[in-house]
């Protein structure tokens, strides 16, 4: 089940440079930077309310957001969603003939699980159902 509307995600050219802006606009600090190889990202997180805007930077030259970056200006880049249970929602998914990025969970940021779905089958929206890793002490 999706529970809620976990951040947006906003590609940025450099976070040194966006963040403070950021930082600014809301009025709130970054609570987390975090490099996530695998994607070729460097994070920071900024908490509004109960949402929360996620920044990325690219760290490599084959990172998506690099790529993202070559064909846009920065800006929004995908919406990420809270699932109760990540495998289930992609089984329903797959089921429902969505293209996913990623046929399984996957580490992210911010100690989430985390899949995209292919934007072509969402018509062009990037979308990342994430789900809060459980703790050792659960
Ligand atoms: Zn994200």
């Amino acid at each position: 089940m999706i529970k809620r509307i976990e951040h947006l995600g906003i590609a940025v050219e450099s976070i040194e440079e966006s963040l403070p802006i950021f930082e600014t606009l809301f009025s709130a600090s970054c609570y987390k930077q975090e490099v996530v190889e695998s994607e070729g990202v460097r994070t920071a997180f900024i908490q509004i309310g109960e949402s929360k805007i996620e920044l990325l930077e690219a760290i490599s030259l084959d990172s998506p957001i690099a790529k993202y970056l070559e064909k846009n200006r920065g800006g929004f880049h995908h919406i990420a969603f809270e699932v109760d249970n990540l495998e289930d929602e992609l089984d329903r998914l797959r089921n429902e003939g969505f293209t996913l990025i990623h046929q399984s969970p996957k580490d992210g940021a911010d100690n989430k699980r985390i899949a995209f779905l292919h934007p072509k089958s969402t018509k062009g929206i990037l979308i990342e159902l994430c789900q809060e890793k459980k703790s050792d002490t659960d």
